[in-house]
């Protein structure tokens, strides 16, 4: 974006989407002929502002660009011919594809598909610096390769249990040499023992239906207790499980990242993995992981061996909270006396459309009362590798996010996605509170095996419950 952009930003929106031709992108211009952002998208915004109030950029700056209409501004500029800079970049790269817009939107305005050919064409046509590239390199050769991650948990529950992350911490010399890997390190939740899951599990009692599972990267190496609980309420509700053990990564970071090519490829995989295990539905248990699988048909439209294969594979996703309410309840619940503040995930709510279905499942556990958090739509920070790559703004969320848990005044955090439980946990620890953090499904699993609310809330002379 160039000065004059931003100066004249205000007025130039008024005649926004009159002027662009669809589907024919300026020669010369920001973008390629692969995808740019479509211009009938961008045609859709009336410019009316209502998103600006849930945009988490635009509510710590306040400036139009980091807006999503200022955003959408700028794709429309490079559609009219605006050579790709780094201010404009440096404006779509602060965005946490959180979606907020895109539920506040009254004109239906599809952001996340904007955003997500916007990054693709960023990766292809924008030269990064050297310590971008250094970091991107890390973390895409990590996070999504699950046996990767797994080599990690070892010397991260060293450090953990001789205290030394939290010597480490206390020093602040990480924080001022690499931010980016001060983060990362923050992050990391209290790692438990592994839980792996056999291939098959036989639902108990009398069969309901037959799913897959998705164990996923992070969740599979870090909250592999998430995945154990997963598995016991399913089994619990009468669904038999297949739990494929050479799945990989569902492509996810890739994807909303801009790494379009290596997405294609992991969901390629994916679909390979399920297509002939006979399951109805597969079971995702991480928001942003079930949001990307639920949009295969769109990633794989143009290759013409798996259009077909990833739309009927799209149709089968399922977010464990939707097929719980779906199927309805027959294992019996045991009360649970606990106050639970429900945070949304964005790629839960805002993605998904997934907001009823955990809170019923939740208020049907005798004993347990459920409170809202105020700003509930407003992104916590995680946002996948966002806190990682922008980790000053995403720890203002994080604290503005766990200030309002905290004033809940309930016993246990629960949300539905790995990236949320690590960003709200390391932000409520800051912050020098003590709370539970759970997943929807551990809370279930409690309640149907009777277990005692304090396995879900941590004694307060402890450190966090580990998982
Ligand atoms: S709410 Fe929708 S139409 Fe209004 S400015 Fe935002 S994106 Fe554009
Ligand atoms: S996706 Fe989230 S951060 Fe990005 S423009 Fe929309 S509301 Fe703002």
């Amino acid at each position: 974006m160039t000065n004059t952009s931003e100066q004249d930003a205000e007025g130039t929106l008024g005649e926004m989407g009159s002027i662009i031709d669809p589907g024919l992108p300026a020669p010369g211009g920001a973008f390629d002929e692969h995808h740019p952002p479509d211009a009938a998208l961008i045609g859709d915004c009336v410019h009316c502002g209502f998103c600006l109030p849930t945009c988490p950029t635009y509510v710590l700056w306040g400036e139009e660009m980091d807006s999503p209409r200022g955003r959408i501004y700028l794709m429309k500029e490079g559609l009219e011919g605006e050579p790709m800079s780094d201010s404009m970049v440096s404006h779509w790269d602060a965005c946490l594809g959180c979606m907020a817009c895109v539920t506040a939107c009254p004109s239906g305005v599809q952001y996340d598909t904007l955003i997500e050919q916007t990054r693709a064409q960023v990766e292809r046509n924008h030269e990064r610096s050297a310590k971008d590239k250094a970091l991107r390199g890390l973390v895409f050769s990590l996070f999504p390769y699950p046996r990767r991650l797994k080599l990690l948990r070892g010397p991260l529950r060293l450090l953990q249990k001789t205290g030394l992350d939290r010597a480490m911490r206390r020093t602040g010399l990480l924080d001022r040499m690499a931010p980016q890997l001060a983060a990362m390190e923050s992050l990391a939740p209290r790692l438990g023992k592994p839980q792996p899951l056999p291939p098959y599990i036989r639902a108990t009692g009398q069969r309901r239906a037959v799913v897959g599972l998705l164990t996923g990267c992070v969740q599979g190496a870090f909250f592999p207790g998430v995945n154990a609980a997963t598995a016991r309420v399913l089994q619990a509700e009468g669904c038999d499980l297949v739990v494929p053990k050479a799945q990989g990564c569902c492509g996810a970071l890739s994807v909303h990242n801009g790494r379009e090519p290596e997405g294609q490829d992991f969901a390629r995989r994916m679909i390979d993995t399920f297509e002939d295990s006979g399951v109805e539905q597969v079971v995702v248990n991480a928001a942003g992981c079930g949001s990307t699988m639920k949009d295969y048909a769109r990633l794989l439209e143009d290759d013409p061996s798996y259009a077909d294969r990833a739309k009927a594979f799209a149709e089968k996703v399922r977010d464990v909270a939707e097929i719980l309410d779906e199927l309805g309840t027959v294992a019996p619940r045991h009360p649970l006396d606990l106050t639970v503040a429900y945070h949304d995930a964005c790629h839960l709510a805002h993605a998904q459309g997934v907001r009823a279905q955990p809170r019923r499942l939740l208020e049907a556990i005798p004993g347990l009362e459920l409170r809202e958090v105020a700003e509930g739509e407003l992104c916590c920070g995680s946002a996948g590798v966002y806190n990682i790559m922008n980790p000053e703004p995403a720890r203002e969320l994080g604290e503005r996010k766990a200030a309002n848990i905290v004033a809940t005044g309930a016993e246990l955090l629960v949300t539905a996605n790995p990236g949320c439980l690590m960003q709200v946990t390391s932000a409520i620890e800051r912050s020098g509170h003590s709370m539970g953090m759970a997943h929807t499904v551990e809370v279930l699993d409690a309640s149907i095996r009777g277990a005692p609310a304090t396995t879900l809330v941590p004694d307060p002379s402890s450190h966090s419950r580990e998982i």
